[in-house]
């Protein structure tokens, strides 16, 4: 056993549920400061949702439960992740089929150009859009209100309104306007997908990063085992990063999550000649086609494997993926976090334990925070609370739901 923190008067018996992110930096955390981490997971595998392996036919790293590309700001969580693997540059570019034509996206200039049959430039193609905007709609309710007042009804009916049915299994216009806070078009060619300084994609892939953070002296990575709430006892604190609902064994019913269905093919070369391919049309029933081997394109496979991905509600065997915090839900979620609030010495965390859409970047900084205000708390003698990042904030229970759209925002902009 490694040598204790200062902070700990005694080496405490911690069990963390879940080996995804969230639960692997915590137990890490907290086995470096000399406590004996029990780690649980209902899995055969570790790391989560961002689970990665070898296709067996073909070879190629496949992300088992849909696309992730690591991208972040956060200085100190890139640092991090790069201490357990070897980051290789990466940058997302996604492209979307629209009535069998190929666009680039997020909508940026080339898409603009493309669609209108224009060579703009960009504040050309800034005032023929602000032209397109619906500006009768002055306070827009819905989604699909506040898309035609951004972009006009073109650009929303080929790019937004069908791959949003598909994603959230209705229609725009019962989505509220807030979760389309900004303008959704760059007025240049850049089509990165994501802002951030640092990107790139784990050399091994996430499952192998994952196996070396749990890979510490004081930890015991149980798989295939369901952590039982009857067992918090054994355990001085307990760190749940299983569903919250799940948790109380669906007492006031389950919250509402979208499930994502994945169908496998195979192909002998390029298939689509990029990661992700998305299908906008809402009479394709997949939302996108990921072809795994070009987020590896250091490794050279010949063969091919492809996933379509169809979104649908999630059911009682689903693997839970998008949280949908309908406002509707916020009552029931309301109950499940003051319910949580009743334990002692458990902490939920992660993207199941506090009901929130999380990139994995926010995962780690959100474990990490919760590692150090665990062994604050216990060198002050203060009690850890149940959350660190509540899933309701107080003032917004039950009406005051506008607040938790920005969270739901997060799971739409991921999949948009
Ligand atoms: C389709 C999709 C694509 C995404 N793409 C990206 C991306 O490109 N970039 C990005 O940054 N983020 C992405 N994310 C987000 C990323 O998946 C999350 O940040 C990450 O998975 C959160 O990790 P976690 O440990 O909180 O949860 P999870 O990975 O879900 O881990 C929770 C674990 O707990 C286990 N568990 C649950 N209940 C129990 C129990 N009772 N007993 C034992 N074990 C239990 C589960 O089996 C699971 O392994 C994406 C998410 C989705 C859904």
């Amino acid at each position: 056993m490694s040598g204790k923190s200062r902070f700990t008067p005694r080496v405490e018996r911690i069990a963390v549920v879940g080996a995804g992110l969230s639960g692997a930096v915590i137990a890490r955390e907290l086995a470096e400061a000399g406590h004996e981490v029990d780690v649980f997971d209902i899995r055969t595998h570790v790391a989560g949702n961002c689970h990665t392996e070898r296709d067996r036919e073909t070879g190629v790293m496949v992300h088992v439960y849909g696309p992730h590309i690591f991208h972040t700001d956060d200085r100190e969580v890139w640092d991090y992740v790069n201490r357990f693997q070897t980051f290789m540059p990466y940058r997302n570019r996604v492209k979307t089929t629209v009535k069998g034509e190929v666009y680039s996206l997020p909508i940026n200039l080339h898409t603009i150009n493309q669609f209108f049959g224009k060579a703009f430039r960009p504040e050309e193609a800034r005032a023929f859009i602000a032209d397109l905007a619906d500006r009768s709609i002055s306070n827009p309710q819905t989604f699909e209100e506040q898309a035609l007042r951004f972009v006009g009804r073109e650009l929303y009916e080929a790019f937004l309104k069908g791959y949003t049915q598909k994603q959230w299994g209705c229609s725009p216009a019962q989505l509220p306007s807030s979760i389309l806070k900004r303008l959704p078009l760059r007025f240049n060619y850049d089509d990165n997908y994501f802002f951030h300084k640092h990107q790139g994609m784990p050399q091994h892939g996430y499952t192998d990063m994952v196996s070396r953070i749990l890979d510490h002296a004081n930890v015991a990575v149980h798989l295939e085992t369901r952590f039982l709430r009857g067992r918090q006892g054994d355990f001085d604190h307990v760190f749940y990063s299983g569903p919250l609902d799940g948790y109380f064994d669906y007492e006031f019913g389950r919250l509402g999550y979208r499930t994502l269905d994945f169908e496998r093919f195979t192909y002998d070369g390029d298939y689509q000649g990029c990661a992700v391919m998305n299908y906008a049309d809402v009479s394709v029933p997949y939302t996108r086609v990921t072809e795994h081997k070009h987020f590896s394109p250091w490794e050279d496979r010949t063969g091919s494997v492809c996933y379509r991905e169809f979104s649908r509600a999630c059911g009682v065997d689903d693997v839970p993926y998008y949280p949908i915090r309908l406002v509707e839900d916020t009552e029931q979620l309301a109950r499940y976090a003051a319910r949580a609030v009743e334990e002692h010495s458990v902490t939920f965390v992660g993207r199941l334990g506090t009901y929130r859409y999380l990139d994995m970047d926010v995962t780690v900084r959100e474990a990490l925070d919760t590692a150090r205000r665990y062994l604050s708390a216990r060198a002050g003698g203060e009690r850890m609370p149940a959350f660190l990042h509540p899933p309701v904030r107080p003032h917004d229970v039950p009406s005051e739901q506008v607040d938790l759209l920005p969270l739901r925002t997060e799971g739409l902009r991921a999949s948009l």
